[in-house]
Order: structure tokens, then C-alpha cells, then sequence
């Protein structure tokens, strides 16, 4: 399973896509992409191989920003429905995730009784607690921020906002995530081989840290808020 991003001035779509595919080895039942334009958010989803997810992408669509996702189901069985992306309620807040949220159902009883639904997932309770914490008044950052201080297990997770094209949010706990850096644009991977096609400079994250990756500059949080200073390396593979 595994996660890419990309915030840039291309297309994103089919760098998603070849991504995706270099992330095949990690093994996964499903797989789906979102990519954001001036139309809105876009998703595309499918069970089976980045072939079968392929044959789904609108090759019309053209974006700059999106987010992709190859699922090894923990919790709910593979299907269209239960692959990622994952949507909040009203649509505005779009994400994928790897890892397992052991509190999920804590938190679903606790803060989102009167959520719709509408995977089986223990991903979904990330974005819908992400919205119920911007409709109780929080900028989206800061919902982002909030919801990950009450998440108990682990994750890799890529974030957009139908109302910020600028920014993908990230995060990670006990699962890969790398941010890699480019002329104009940025990236996110579970793993430098995914995105070497773009970029051979990543920047490592660690536990518990959350990144704003727009176009032209990153910034990497501690949860508490306290911005964190990390160069980049060269990821070397012999491909
Ligand atoms: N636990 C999540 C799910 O079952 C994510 C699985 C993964 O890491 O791909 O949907």
C-alpha cells in the first residue's frame, strides 16, 4: 500500500498515476486518485489493479493538485466504495490514508454521531472529524492539526481542501511518508522510488509531524504547532 502527492504546474494526473504504479510492489487490492481544479475535486476510484483504475481517470480532466492511494483493506472489504480517496460530508475535504486508526470507532461515537457514512473504513473518521472541526469554527490547518492530536495508531496521510488549491496537508505516524522537493512544485510519497520520475530530493519526516506542502515551499509542524528546520537529501536508487 502507499500514498503519492503533487502540488505543481503540470498535469497531475499521470504522475499520480506512474506513481502509483512504482508502488505496486508494496502489494494492495485497490487503488484511487483526486485531483483538484477550478471545477472542484475530482475522484477516482476502483478494486483491482492501477489498470483497472486507469480505465475510470477522465483523461479531460486536467489539474495541478492531486492525491493517490494503493489500499491494503483493514477495515471493510476491498471495494469500490471502501478504496480512497475518502470525502467529507459535504465534499470539501478529500483524503487517503495508510496505516490503522485503532480508535476509530471511540471517535466516531464521541465527536461525529450525527455523520452520514459512507465506508466501512477506519480512514473515513480522519476527514470527517477534519470538517466537523472546521464547522465548529477551526481554519482548516488547524482542523487538521486537531484532529491528528486524537488519533491513536498509525498513518500516512495526504489531505486536500476544495477551498485551498494551494496546499496539500500531510502527516505521519509509524507509517513511510516523504515530502520530495522540485522547481516549482513539490511531491509526496511512501517511498522516493514514486516520485524519482519528478525529483530526486526528499526531506525525511518523523513521527508525529504534519507538513503544508504548497507549489513553492514546504513547512513541517510539530503538533504542538512549533515549525521544525530540515534539509533535504539525494535519494540515490539504481533503477
Ligand atoms: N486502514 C485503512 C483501510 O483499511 C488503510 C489501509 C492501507 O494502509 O492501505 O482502508
Amino acid at each position: 500500500c502507499g500514498i503519492v502527492g503533487y502540488i505543481g504546474q503540470q498535469d497531475s494526473k499521470e504522475i499520480l498515476l506512474r506513481g502509483l504504479e512504482k508502488l505496486e510492489y508494496r502489494g494492495y487490492d485497490s487503488a484511487g486518485i483526486a485531483v483538484l481544479n477550478e471545477d472542484g475535486v475530482h475522484v477516482f476510484k476502483e478494486k483491482g489493479r492501477i489498470a483497472d483504475l486507469r480505465q475510470t481517470v477522465d483523461l479531460n480532466v486536467q489539474a495541478p493538485l492531486g492525491i493517490g492511494h494503493t489500499r491494503w483493506a483493514t477495515h471493510g472489504v476491498p471495494s469500490r466504495t471502501n478504496a480512497h480517496p475518502h470525502q467529507s460530508a459535504s465534499g470539501r475535504f478529500t483524503l487517503v490514508h495508510n496505516g490503522v486508526i485503532e480508535n476509530y470507532a471511540l471517535l466516531q461515537r464521541d465527536h461525529l454521531q450525527n455523520v452520514q457514512f459512507q465506508s466501512e473504513t477506519d480512514t473515513e473518521v480522519v476527514v470527517q472529524l477534519v470538517e466537523k472541526f472546521v464547522n465548529d469554527g477551526f481554519e482548516a490547518e488547524e482542523a487538521f492539526r486537531k484532529t491528528l492530536t486524537l488519533l491513536k495508531g498509525s498513518y500516512a496521510i495526504a489531505l486536500v481542501d476544495a477551498e485551498d488549491p494551494e496546499v496539500i496537508y500531510v502527516a505521519k505516524n509509524k507509517s513511510p511518508l516523504l515530502v520530495g522537493l522540485g522547481d516549482g512544485f513539490n511531491v509526496v510519497a511512501s517511498d522516493a522510488m514514486a516520485m524519482l520520475q519528478v525529483t530526486n530530493q526528499y526531506v525525511e519526516l518523523m513521527d508525529q509531524e504534519m507538513v503544508i506542502v504548497k507549489r513553492n515551499a514546504i513547512t513541517i509542524k510539530k503538533l504542538d504547532g512549533q515549525e521544525v528546520a530540515r534539509s533535504p537529501y539525494t535519494a540515490q536508487l539504481d533503477a
